[in-house]
């Protein structure tokens, strides 16, 4: 169980311990790392899901904004402007704010339809288990409620191994009749490539152990390539791949563009591409195609020689159950 005084942070009780009046709500951290951490109502917790993911019902994040800041990331694009923030600040300033729905546990809690065989998608804006959540427990906290009420077809996006925390949960929802599946992406076995790309995300073997762990915990898993970034070698990324023990892959190349992409964010990336592929900036987008489809090529092959699923793009994330 959910310590309650984690509970009172925000202001919520999903527990039926009576609050201690003398204990203090723990602090609400306003900063960590190099993200600010700000506090604000939802209007939702769940959202209609709609174009990428149209194939779920809806799509949780208990976060808005992410502090891994990938470099690649098209969540930017979605930021709007609260507070003294226009949205293009919000998108400039990507991974360096996070807003958390103070008021997510209630919104969820006071949902009287049930959410029975509902498909959710958590999340697709934001990372649910970034490093705020080790703190505030807020995604924890809505899949107590998911698990003890309700009975969804839930899939979890990380690139964090802390998801293995919540494996009892995982397992209690689908001991109820619901269903889980925990994606965790895995972009390359390159760490200069995922430190350029990926700097506040934990390393790509921590996240292979992840996966290894919860397959070993019974849950159903799936590792997503999305991006594939620079491999360094394809052969040995898919034996540390099938060394986990999943079975389920999804894969697709970083697209440079997209809309209207954070324009700093974009430089970046496409700079270190460039430099990692050794080619002038025009030739970038060919050059890695190549370099893409030579590693997929090989992926491929091993993983489907070894009996695994691997999808691509959106049809690689549709509901898997
Ligand atoms: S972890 Fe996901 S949501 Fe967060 S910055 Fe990276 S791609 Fe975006």
């Amino acid at each position: 169980m959910t310590n309650p005084r984690q509970l009172t942070l925000f202001g919520e009780s999903v527990s039926s311990e009576p609050p201690d009046p003398t204990s203090d709500p723990p602090p609400r951290p306003t900063r960590l790392g190099r993200a600010a951490i700000e506090y604000r109502p939802a209007g939702a917790i769940l959202t209609k899901a709609t174009g990428f993911m149209e194939e779920y019902d809806f799509t949780l994040n208990p976060y808005s904004g992410c502090a891994f800041g990938c470099t690649y990331c098209y969540a930017a694009f979605f930021s709007r402007a609260s507070g003294s923030m226009t949205g293009a600040e919000r998108r400039d300033r990507w991974g360096r704010w996070v807003q958390v729905k103070e008021n997510a546990v209630r919104l969820l809690e006071k949902r009287r339809k049930r959410l029975d065989g509902t498909l959710i998608y958590m999340s697709s804006v934001t990372d649910p288990y970034q490093p705020i959540e080790r703190k505030l427990k807020l995604t924890r906290q809505l899949l107590e409620i998911l698990a003890r009420r309700h009975r969804p077809k839930l899939v979890v996006q990380t690139r964090s191994p802390d998801v293995v925390r919540d494996a009892d949960l995982f397992r209690e929802i689908e001991a109820n009749g619901g269903r889980v599946q925990v994606n965790l992406t895995v972009t390359t076995d390159d760490e200069d490539v995922r430190k350029a790309f990926e700097p506040s995300c934990p390393s790509n073997a921590r996240r292979l152990a992840a996966a290894r762990q919860l397959v070993e915990e019974g849950i159903q898993s799936c590792i997503t390539m999305t991006p594939l970034l620079l491999v360094r070698d394809a052969k040995e990324f898919a034996a540390s791949l099938l060394a986990t023990g999943v079975e389920k892959f999804i894969i697709q190349p970083f697209h440079f563009q997209r809309g209207k992409f954070v324009a700093g964010t974009r430089d970046d990336a496409l700079a270190i591409v460039a430099e990692k592929l050794r080619r002038g900036r025009g030739q970038v987008m060919p050059r890695y195609r190549d370099h893409y489809n030579q590693a997929e090529h090989v992926i491929r092959q091993r993983l489907e020689r070894a009996g695994c699923r691997l999808g691509e793009g959106k049809d690689g994330f549709n509901p898997p159950f």
